[in-house]
């Protein structure tokens, strides 16, 4: 089975009303755009994937990966459809470092492919179910909905939430206090900072924490400090009884090398969209397992073709802490009308589907693909 082509369509929709405009440290605006990667092969089979992008963070957006495919497509047309061995290492040498988002929705799309030709869901051909299903966070909006909304969350079965930081320390710290106050220990909260603080202030911020009459032992601390900075991850981690999250810093196998080595963090964050790809996120929950370190299978700003593939690894992995597979919930339209993840009760599940189990996509200005 050949590679016969391969094209992308752009998809945007807004997040649903009480996410829009929240307190985040870093600006994210209503609108998500992003990109569908459709590989057709010369037998009827077609595979998708999706380029999610988070253009303040990671710099990629629409027009990257549109400019990604067009590179990288005259050396993968004619190249076999289940070899993606073959032309994801092809994709290493004429991209070896950037267009992560890209060669993530290329993985999604050949695993997709082998997963029909095998009639596999792709959770198998990541060597099988090591879950049924796993904790999914979900995160309420950092403004005046945020307690209406944990609470129909709590309602709802979910048990793990990832609390945006405003950067406005006062209102944080009431944020934080008033969630510890609503859940029980079997809830977990990860606080994202999203790189906004500095040492001391996390050092301050954590120990007023520590210190809450509702606190216990159920807070983490993600990514507090800036990406670049993995010696004041390493202070932060001596300083505090909080659980230490490296996320936005970690983009590559390397990124993570580096991060075990200090003794950074408590646990990692690996994101499909982030380090490129399944292939390499298989890589990282090897690094972390062998050096010991947690680890959680997360999500960016996906629709629900990439949040499926996130569900997927998720599943076929050995011990993450919980998943992260909602934030295509958060958006007005699905552009996935049949199949792909769902979430009951808090979990994420996929179906024995081949491949990513996904029948019928909106692809908005392309019309509707069937698959
Ligand atoms: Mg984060």
């Amino acid at each position: 089975m050949i590679i016969k082509d391969i094209t992308a369509h752009t998809v945007r929709t807004d997040y649903k009303g009480p996410w829009q405009h929240d307190k985040r440290f870093y600006v994210k605006t209503g609108e998500q755009a992003n990109t569908i990667i459709v590989v057709r092969t010369d037998s009827d089979i077609i595979g998708i994937g999706e380029a999610t992008h988070s253009p303040g963070l990671y710099g990629e957006t629409p027009g990257s990966t549109v400019g990604a495919l067009e590179l990288v497509k005259p050396y993968i047309i004619g190249k076999p459809a289940l070899n993606r061995n073959l032309i994801l290492n092809i994709v290493d040498r004429v991209m070896p470092l950037g267009n992560l988002a890209f060669i993530c929705a290329l993985d999604q799309a050949l695993l997709d492919i082998a997963g029909k030709a095998y009639g596999l869901p792709v959770v198998d051909l990541l060597g099988g179910r090591a879950h049924d299903s796993l904790p999914t966070h979900i995160n309420p909006p950092t403004n005046e909905n945020f307690m209406p909304c944990l609470e129909k969350f709590l309602d709802e079965g979910y048990r793990v939430f990832k609390i945006k930081m405003s950067g406005d320390t006062a209102y944080d710290l009431d944020l934080i206090s008033s969630a510890l106050k609503a859940v029980d220990e079997t809830v977990t909260l990860s606080l994202d900072a999203n790189q906004g603080w500095n040492v001391p202030q996390t050092l301050a911020i954590a120990a007023r924490i520590e210190a809450d009459p509702n606190y216990r032992d159920n807070v983490i601390l993600e990514q507090p400090v800036h990406a670049n900075d993995f010696e004041g991850m390493a202070e932060i981690r001596k300083g505090t009884k909080l659980k230490l999250m490296a996320d936005d810093c970690i983009r590559t196998v390397g990124d993570l090398w580096r991060l075990i080595k200090l003794q950074a963090a408590d646990i990692v964050s690996i994101k499909i969209s982030r380090c490129g790809g399944i292939r390499k996120c298989q890589q990282m929950v090897a690094m972390a397992e062998a050096a010991n370190m947690l680890y959680i299978i997360d999500e960016i700003n996906e629709m629900s073709i990439s949040n499926t593939a996130v569900a997927h690894l998720a599943l076929s992995t050995k011990s993450p802490l919980y998943t992260g597979v909602t934030c295509h919930l958060l958006l007005k339209d699905d552009i996935v009308l049949e199949g792909g993840v769902k979430v009951e009760n808090g979990k994420a599940i996929v179906s024995n589907e081949p491949g990513l189990g996904i029948k019928r996509v909106d692809l908005q200005e392309s019309g509707i693909l069937e698959l």
